[in-house]
């Protein structure tokens, strides 16, 4: 028996269409279970899905995700408010497939002796000082690469690679491909600081190190999590071991949900 679970974006289209899956799912037999759910169906938008997959990030390994857009198209949320019945009756009566998207991992760690924080991300992360220019040296594979000052640093996943990282002239990567993306903000390039200046598509196991040259806060964001961290000694980016899941019943591939969305 399948367990599922619903995740909201809280207007008044989504909480209408959640009520409606929620009693067909019923109808069904599934079961409704908020705490360990095998299917999480998110009504909204990306920035919906980004929620859903940090509120069940916990079981990440277990739960597969699937968005309904009740706005305009989405890369993550793929499915119609049109479509609802299909899609319910997919959900409760055929073997879905399940395909996974890489994800990031983060590691920062600090100068006192706290511990190491970890984290996930489906989108990006991004660094940036709290006060003034960034200064990082950048680390590839164990080398020095390069040392970064401007206003800030974009690591991105290949599903992510729609969002920031494009505002950000990165490449968008297929989510077949295992690999992280670097993209600056607006390096200053003179003849005291200079940076490659192009994205870099970084493969698995090629960890991305940040070492921040002097001791200064920095924001950093997971995806639209956005956090405050002090005393910084690095923050190290690398494909994560972990993937994240989407139920899969049609084929919709990925330059199609490209050109439907921006070209
Ligand atoms: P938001 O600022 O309310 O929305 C950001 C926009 O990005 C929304 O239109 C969202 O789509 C879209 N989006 C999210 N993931 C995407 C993806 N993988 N591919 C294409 N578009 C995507 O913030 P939010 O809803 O909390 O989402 C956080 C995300 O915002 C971050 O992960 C970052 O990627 C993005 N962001 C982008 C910029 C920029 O482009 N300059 C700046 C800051 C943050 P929906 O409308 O379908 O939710």
């Amino acid at each position: 028996m399948m367990n599922f679970a619903i995740i909201s974006k809280g207007d008044e289209v989504s909480a209408r269409l959640e009520k409606r899956i929620k009693t067909y799912l019923l109808d069904f037999d599934l079961i409704w279970d908020e705490k360990n759910p095998d299917i999480v169906i998110s009504i909204g938008g990306d920035g919906t899905l980004l929620h859903a997959f940090h509120h069940y990030i916990h079981r990440v390994d277990r739960t597969a995700f699937v968005g309904v857009h009740t706005g305009h198209l989405g890369f993550y949320a793929d499915w119609t408010p049109e479509e609802v019945e299909k899609l319910v009756i997919h959900i409760a009566k055929t073997p879905f497939q399940i395909i996974e998207y890489p994800l990031l991992e983060v590691t920062v760690r600090y100068l006192d002796d706290r511990m190491e924080s970890k984290y996930l991300a489906m989108n990006e992360c991004t660094v940036k000082s709290v006060e003034g220019s960034l200064v990082m040296d950048v680390e590839i594979k164990g080398e020095h690469f390069e040392t970064f000052r401007g206003d800030g640093l974009c690591l991105a996943t290949p599903s992510g690679s729609t969002a920031y990282n494009k505002a950000l002239g990165g490449a968008i990567i297929h989510p077949s491909l295992p690999s992280i993306q670097l993209a600056e903000m607006a390096s200053i390039n003179n003849r005291v600081f200079r940076t490659v200046g192009s994205p870099l598509v970084l493969p698995q196991h090629h960890t991305c190190l940040l070492n921040p040259v002097n001791d200064v806060d920095f924001h950093i964001t997971i995806d639209h999590l956005f956090l405050l961290h002090e005393k910084v000694k690095s923050i190290q980016c690398r494909v994560a071991e972990e993937k994240v899941r989407f139920a899969r019943f049609r084929p919709f591939p990925f330059w199609k949900r490209v050109k439907e969305s921006f070209v």
